[in-house]
């Protein structure tokens, strides 16, 4: 994607021109445009689905109750919120949280796509079945699919772990229960970075 005057847009130019977004019906009911956040060099980035309330509100993703529990998820392995870059795939609330619609994700997507054309992650987390299957719908459902390294257009690694909305309906921490499993799949993540960045 370029600007209009020729020149190569950046993370921050694009993201000033997704605010005025109004490609898809999801702009007539949306308070703020939630682009993504973090750092622009991340090696990871994680995809959720879309922006719910508290983030609709505030334009930052993953800042209410599921932002909450990204955090704690987070934290359990000591990946620094900021070291990261987070977003989602459509950018603009659906009404009632629902799931975007495929027409909705398919006309947002450029967005995404330049977004981790911009970042180069070498791993991608994605939250949940939407993003998954949105990047690669070959791939298993999320309680299979959680915690196996896969690729993504043949360069990035994309790994799935359960959305951390999942995990708020689903608290118990026995072994086996969703949350166990996805501490499980965060220090895998965990052990990937320190091998990436040579710690
Ligand atoms: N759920 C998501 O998928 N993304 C957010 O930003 C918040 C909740
Ligand atoms: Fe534009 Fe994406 Fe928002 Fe739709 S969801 S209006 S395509 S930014």
């Amino acid at each position: 994607m370029n600007t209009a005057s020729g020149q190569p847009l950046t993370l921050d130019s694009l993201g000033e021109r997704v605010l005025s977004c109004t490609k898809c019906p999801l702009h007539e009911t949306r308070t703020n445009v939630v682009f993504g956040e973090g750092d622009p060099n991340a090696a990871v980035m994680l995809i959720g689905e879309g922006p719910g309330e508290m983030e609709d509100q505030s334009g930052r993703p993953f800042v209410g109750p599921a932002g909450q529990k990204l955090d704690e998820v987070l934290a359990s392995v000591e990946i620094a919120r900021e070291s990261i870059y987070i977003t989602n795939v459509v950018k603009c609330r659906p009404p009632g949280n629902r799931v975007p619609a495929k027409p909705e994700m398919e006309i947002c997507f450029p967005y995404l796509e330049a977004q981790i054309a911009m970042i180069q992650p070498a791993l991608i987390v994605t939250l949940g079945n939407t993003s998954t299957q949105w990047l690669l719908p070959e791939v298993p459902g999320i309680t299979k699919s959680h915690g196996t390294f896969y690729t993504w257009r043949g360069r990035i690694l994309l790994y799935p772990i359960y959305h951390p909305s999942y995990l708020l309906r689903n608290p118990s921490k026995a072994k086996g229960s969703p949350k166990y499993q996805t501490w499980e799949d965060m220090k895998k993540v965990r052990r990937w970075l320190d091998e990436y960045t040579g710690s």
